[in-house]
């Protein structure tokens, strides 16, 4: 975990910082909460506002196959097991590296997610003005928020002095490993205990 600087009063908001959506059966968003809305404002989101998402299909608003992908197969593990399942991402702005924990469980027919921030960070010092010539363009993995830079994935904290824009929304290979290895896992342990 990186070193984050902030007193006492930015420590408890990062351990504040709690977002939910519900969904339903077909998966519909029928509600946000908890810090939803202040978090779309903070990351320059406004388009996902509570109030803009709520009743319209999750799907709508997950970009790219890959991501789908990720979070569908995620979806249809709990929903197959009953059981809760968590694994970590970055949701990151243009200012701001944040780790989250994102929470899966089963909720009446449909399912609850629950974002919890674990920390954040600032990409860059809080008078710095980017240049033109600072601003990079590149494919970003929409889980750990590396970019794909001269054939390697680059965390945006270690670069600082550049902005990099995300051209393309895609999923790095070590966060699909990650996945597939934590799926995988869980259903030896639910195996496991049927048998047991
Ligand atoms: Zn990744």
């Amino acid at each position: 975990m990186p070193a984050s600087g902030g007193g006492a009063a930015q420590t408890a908001r990062r351990i504040a910082m709690q977002s939910f959506y519900r969904l339903d059966g077909l998966d519909r968003i029928v509600e946000c909460g908890g810090d939803w809305d202040r978090f779309c404002l903070e990351n320059g989101s406004p388009a996902l506002l509570a109030h803009h998402v709520q009743g319209r299909m999750l799907w709508d608003h997950v970009d790219g196959i890959d991501m789908t992908s990720y979070l569908g197969a995620i979806f249809f593990h709990v929903r197959r097991s009953g059981k809760v399942f968590a694994i970590r991402h970055r949701c990151d702005s243009a200012l701001m590296a944040r780790l989250f924990e994102m929470s899966t469980e089963p909720a009446g027919e449909g399912l609850l997610v629950t974002h919890r921030l674990i920390w954040e960070e600032r990409l860059h010092d809080g008078d710095w003005l980017p240049r033109m010539e600072d601003v990079v363009e590149a494919p970003r993995c929409s889980v750990c928020c590396r970019f794909h830079l001269d054939g390697a994935w680059v965390d945006p904290l270690r670069l600082s002095g550049r902005v990099l824009r995300p051209s393309a929304h895609c999923l790095c290979t070590a966060c699909k490993q990650e996945l597939r290895e934590r799926l995988d896992e869980a259903a030896r342990e639910g195996k496991g205990r049927a048998q047991g």
